[in-house]
């Protein structure tokens, strides 16, 4: 329960997605038992269907975890397609690379080890896709970075922007979130408001917030 919609909604949903390939399975498996925060399964299908429909030949992911949003991304573009992805946890990548190895999609991400807010200053080159999902109290110094790094007609995705509900109700919010959830609705105010951009709050999974850079 994420308190971002009423359960029955979200057991329905997901029980009419059809399941992943065996590689990813294991993968939500071990997520779930390890209590690592992957994407949920209707993000993973709104992330399908948009990168199918965009067709992105390069994708920046900030948070790789243990691979997972990685690989739906791999898996849902063309052989062309490469995903660079930051992750600051040494332990998680090497997870992730043990992950990535068992899949055909090996040549196509890259891991660079390191902090977003180190890392993100020093990229030189452009993106059709992006995804934010790290330490939600950084989405706005981030995203200013992939503003810039992200190519006309393309679009960021950024994950939990609703935070369990915390960022739309005052009474849900726990003391020791009080200042990712004042920065989370500082994010979202930015970003429903930057000129050259178009911005929507989906509430799916933890809440998903997807921005268009205009043509
Ligand atoms: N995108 C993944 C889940 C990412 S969970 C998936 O859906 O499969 C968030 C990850 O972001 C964690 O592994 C955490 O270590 C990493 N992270 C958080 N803040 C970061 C930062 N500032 N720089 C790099 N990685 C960060
Ligand atoms: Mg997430």
């Amino acid at each position: 329960m994420t308190n971002i919609n009423e359960e029955y909604i979200e057991d329905y949903i997901r029980s009419i997605i059809p399941s992943n390939k065996e590689y990813l399975v294991e993968i939500e498996k071990y997520a779930h038992e390890n209590h690592v925060p992957i994407i949920e399964p209707e993000v993973a299908q709104l992330i399908k269907v948009l990168l199918k429909k965009n067709k992105p030949k390069k994708i920046l992911e900030v948070g790789t975890a243990i691979g997972y949003s990685a690989l739906i991304m791999a898996e849902s573009t063309s052989e062309d397609t490469i995903i660079t992805t930051i992750e600051r946890n040494e332990e998680m990548i090497s997870l992730a690379n043990e992950n990535i190895k068992k899949t055909p999609f090996k040549d196509r991400i890259n891991i660079i080890l390191g902090d977003a807010q180190d890392i993100l200053p020093q990229l030189s080159d452009t993106y059709d896709f992006i995804f934010l999902d790290g330490a939600k109290g950084q989405y706005l110094e981030f995203f200013k970075y992939c503003s810039k790094y992200l190519n006309p007609g393309g679009i960021i995705m950024s994950d939990n922007v609703l935070f369990k509900g915390m960022v739309a109700s005052d009474e849900l919010v726990i003391r020791r979130k009080k200042t990712i959830v004042k920065r989370l609705r500082e994010f979202l105010e930015y970003i429903n408001n930057i000129e050259g951009f178009v911005s929507c709050v989906i509430p799916i999974g933890d809440g998903v917030a997807l921005t268009y850079k205009e043509d």
